[in-house]
């Protein structure tokens, strides 16, 4: 059954301290709150064992924001998906356009790391999704569909039926732009129908497919009730514990 998720990225941001500070309050708001989705905090790697320790696991998932494309070894500074999951994360947010475009991540090796995080029972969180340029030449499609297809479409149903995707829009991450609801619709209808070309209607019906970009307490529930739209990545509103609750109390 596909689930509503709200996946928060905190991305370089928080000292361990600050971090568990901001676990334990999401923790409490929804302690108080019971939320109608799944929600998942993704931490830099020094604060997941923390992190796990404290939240509710049945409420509250924890994620990497990036794992290896190499089991293990002489990678100088890298975290594998086996070190990920032995904090008790059960997630990894993998090919966010920050890691396309700042360190390197292609499809190929994004292949890899899907593979090892599948490997090692983490659940991806694939993140997907054109620069401005593409989509005012009106290649968005093309590029999601090639995201897709590079990295992902070697797996088996079975495999794929564990992966999470999130579409985000570069041109809208951090930038106070949000696609319109109907564009997040347009494109993640778009995308569940390529899963179901190449997987079947039930496999795509299954996947949960976020949106990230600007997402916040105002806009959230537009965004949500769509269709095709299961929930949201969200950065900069993940890192204050109300704010994030905003978009969580969307559902
Ligand atoms: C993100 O980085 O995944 C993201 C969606 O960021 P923001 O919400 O700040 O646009």
């Amino acid at each position: 059954m596909r689930q509503n998720i709200v996946a928060g990225n905190w991305k370089m941001n928080n000292t361990l301290e600050e971090g568990v500070t901001l676990a334990k309050e999401v923790n409490e708001i929804l302690k108080a709150n019971k939320p109608n989705c799944k929600v998942v905090l993704g931490t830099p790697f020094i604060h997941l064992s923390e992190a796990v320790k404290a939240v509710d696991c049945d409420v509250i998932g924890i994620a990497a924001q990036n794992c290896a494309d190499k089991v293990s070894g002489a990678y100088t500074g890298e975290t594998s998906a086996a070190m990920v999951k032995s904090t008790g994360a059960q997630y990894v947010i993998l090919g966010h356009s920050e890691r396309r475009a700042y360190y390197g991540e292609t499809n190929a090796i994004l292949k890899e790391k899907t593979d090892l995080a599948l490997a090692n029972d983490l659940t991806p969180i694939f993140c997907i999704g054109e620069v401005l340029e593409e989509r005012e030449a009106d290649k968005h499609f093309d590029v999601v569909k090639t995201q897709i297809e590079e990295a992902l479409f070697h797996l088996s149903p079975e495999a794929f039926g564990k992966v999470v995707l999130a579409y985000e829009p570069v041109w809208a991450i951090g930038t106070g732009k949000t696609a319109s609801p109907e564009q997040a619709q347009e494109i993640h209808a778009f995308i569940r129908q390529t899963l179901a070309d190449k997987y079947g209607a039930e496999v795509a019906d299954n996947t949960s497919i976020l949106y990230g970009g600007s997402c916040k307490p105002s806009n959230a529930k537009e965004l949500f009730a769509n269709p095709d739209v299961d929930g949201g990545l969200i950065g900069g509103a993940s890192l204050k514990a109300e704010d994030f609750h905003g978009i969580i109390a969307a559902f």
